[in-house]
């Protein structure tokens, strides 16, 4: 895949400031599209990443947008329709990355009804209200993209709650590549596995003894880096992707064969 498959389109990455999505917003940025770089808290994060596109000689911009709580979605398209004009004039998107995700979450027996619901709010919640709104602005021959887990489909019942949310996206990404087929937009998730980023830096950097067995999950032998996603996700926003749709695409490195 060349540099610049993506010029001229504009992709919108949520939870675009860090870990995984900020390699995605970085990949993108470096093929040649616009980037709308969504973030809840860390201002400075997203700000970086934009400054990095930039650099890249790409073109970025932050987007604030808090999701988890009613009115989220439609809030981020307002932000998203007050910006866009400055970057692409006429606006509308091309790529819809479903990217911001938390991973709070317990066994069955440790699990509170909040916690529950927060897990659910962000992680699918959202995604559904992004589409719905994000629909009227999409162009056709579209991607959406979601960013599941390998829990969809390795059991871990320690996170119980998180693995149902990430099963119930890509349920989301069947049917709307059902649905969304007629107008050329693919749908698709990517499930990575235990990924190099803040989410697990608390158990993971650092500790040899927790690396070595991340590591061994995967037939691939070592842990996943953001950019090994990005690099999947920048393949399926490609138009040498345009045949994948309704697809989970495994990104562990071969855990679970
Ligand atoms: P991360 O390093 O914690 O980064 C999370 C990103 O999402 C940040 O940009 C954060 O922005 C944003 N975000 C978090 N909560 C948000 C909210 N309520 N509203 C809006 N934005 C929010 O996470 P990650 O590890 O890269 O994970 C990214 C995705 O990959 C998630 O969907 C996750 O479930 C999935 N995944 C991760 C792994 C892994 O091992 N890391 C494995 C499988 C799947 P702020 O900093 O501004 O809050």
């Amino acid at each position: 895949m060349g540099a610049y498959a993506l010029e001229g389109r504009t992709a919108l990455v949520t939870g675009g400031s860090r870990g995984i999505g900020r390699a995605i917003a970085r990949r993108l940025g470096r093929d040649g599209a616009t980037v709308a770089v969504g973030y809840a808290r860390d201002e400075r994060a997203a700000r970086d990443v934009v400054e990095g596109v930039r650099a890249d000689g790409g073109r970025a911009f932050a987007l604030r947008a808090e999701l988890g709580r009613h009115g989220d979605a439609a809030a981020l398209w307002e932000a998203f329709d007050a910006e866009i004009e400055a970057h692409s004039p006429g606006g509308g998107v091309d790529i819809i990355v479903n990217n911001a995700g938390i991973g709070r979450s317990s066994d069955l027996a440790g699990l509170t009804e909040e916690a529950f619901d927060e897990v659910f709010a962000v992680n699918v919640r959202a995604p559904f209200f992004i589409v719905r709104h994000g629909l009227e602005r999409l162009r056709d021959g579209g991607r959406i993209i979601n960013i599941s887990s390998g829990v969809a489909r390795l059991a871990m019942p320690e996170i119980i709650a998180y693995g149902a949310t990430k099963g119930a996206l890509d349920n989301f990404t069947l049917n709307l590549a059902k649905q969304l087929g007629p107008r050329g937009i693919t749908v698709n998730s990517v499930a990575p596995g235990i990924v190099d980023t803040d989410v697990n830096a608390g158990w993971l950097r650092g500790n040899a003894e927790a690396e070595a067995y991340a590591a061994s999950l995967a037939a691939l032998g070592r842990v996943g880096q953001p950019e090994d996603i990005a690099d999947i996700v920048a393949f399926l926003a490609s138009d040498d992707a345009r045949w994948v749709t309704g697809r989970t695409i495994d990104a562990t490195g071969g855990a679970g064969l």
